[in-house]
């Protein structure tokens, strides 16, 4: 092994949390403290509902206390049933949250390119028992909005958007937030923006925002009236004091991530076989979430695993997101939509991507290393 490929001394994971300079949370706690005010729409809560409107750019928006009982609620606001039209190229929550709902997930092949649900295969999927389709944008590519309200108009049906990946993403400067009947954004610790379990809801009806704002807290209207079946799906004041700090940070994380982007794609553009996933697109606000590469197999020499594998012996670790395909899980293999024969795009991907690491912790000598480690296993693996 020559000497330059040495392995890291600490363990490099695909992401490390944006932690915020401990005093600054601290002085945020002695407010909550002295308010004695901890969950239900204190002051924290409002402030950070508030600024998130701004960094997002929509009219309204809801706390979660995380993105999935967020997205379950968004499908109870509307009120779905039946069949919803979805992606398997995602992470487990998008179809179990249907699952929860009690309704039938149904999984359409994604786009070679963006893989993002292909919006031109939607319709094939749609029955008389669809009521939405729930599209992702994966990785903060923006899926084909347009495409997907025109098929959704024409047969009445709902469009969420699980926007997980997507946080501070915009398209002409409209928030990736604005497009369909919701979008949820994920606030989990591995997020850009966190707030260490969190979530939020966005809209742009005001009756919706109601309705989501009654949903996530028993039902309860005042004192005396409990008018829907609701759950608990609060922020506390603690998640959003940290969410408040965690913000202030953002746009210089996205600058250092931003730099991590531009040496990965330089390092990474003769490597024959390597093929890196591009959002500095013109016209889209990039949410610098993921780096992620597709690996393939013929033109590169090695496969995906075989990377994934011997990265770790340099201390480096990878993710295959997203491997395996949700309709690969035995709770939605025996789907009729779940065939390999209908998803055949869906499983080249998941057999070729690869997160690489990406944070702002990062130096750009540890990307060129990480680099140069790739390419160290495509010649010697
Ligand atoms: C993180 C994530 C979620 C779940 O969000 P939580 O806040 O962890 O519940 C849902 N969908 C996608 C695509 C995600 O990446």
């Amino acid at each position: 092994m020559p000497k330059k490929f040495k392995p890291f001394h600490t363990p490099i994971y695909v992401t490390r949390p944006l932690l915020p300079d401990l005093n600054n949370v601290t002085e945020k706690l002695d407010e909550i403290w002295k308010s004695q005010w901890l969950t239900n729409n204190g002051p924290q809560h409002e402030l950070l509902e508030k600024e998130l409107l701004g960094a997002l750019k929509v009219p309204y928006l809801s706390l979660f206390n995380n993105g999935t009982i967020a997205l379950i609620v968004a499908c109870q606001s509307l009120r779905l049933s039946g069949e919803v039209i979805t992606t398997p190229f995602t992470f487990p929550a998008t179809p179990h949250v249907l699952t929860w709902n009690n309704i039938k997930p149904i999984f359409c092949d994604i786009d070679p390119i963006t893989m993002n649900i292909d919006a031109n295969r939607i319709e094939t999927l749609i029955t008389p028992q669809t009521t939405a389709i729930l599209a992702v944008h994966v990785f903060g590519t923006p899926c084909d909005t347009i495409k997907i309200q025109e098929v959704a108009d024409r047969y009445g049906l709902r469009v969420i958007y699980d926007a997980a990946h997507a946080f501070g993403v915009e398209i002409e400067g409209t928030g990736i937030g604005t497009f369909g009947d919701i979008s949820m954004f994920s606030f989990h610790a591995t997020k850009l923006f966190h707030t260490a379990e969190g979530g939020a809801l966005t809209f742009n009806s005001r009756e919706l925002k109601s309705r989501v704002d009654l949903l996530k807290n028993f039902g309860i209207k005042n004192e005396e009236e409990v008018v829907m079946p609701g759950i608990n799906g609060k922020m506390n004041e603690i998640q959003a004091a940290l969410g408040l700090v965690v913000l202030k940070d953002i746009d210089e994380e996205r600058r250092k991530r931003k730099v991590l982007y531009d040496t990965y794609k330089e390092c990474l553009k003769n490597v024959e076989g390597v093929t890196c996933l591009d959002n500095d697109k013109p016209g889209i606000k990039n949410s610098y979430q993921y780096f992620v590469v597709r690996i393939d197999e013929r033109a590169f020499g090695r496969s995906r695993d075989t990377v994934y594998d011997e990265m770790k012996k340099y201390n480096i670790f990878t993710r295959k997101y997203f491997y395996p395909l949700c309709s690969d899980y035995p709770c939605y293999r025996y789907l009729p939509s779940s065939e390999t024969a209908n998803l055949q795009i869906a499983y080249k991907a998941a057999g070729e991507v690869l997160s690489l690491p990406f944070y702002g912790g990062l130096s750009e000598n540890d990307i060129e290393k990480i680099c140069g480690i790739i390419q160290h296993i495509q010649k010697n693996a």
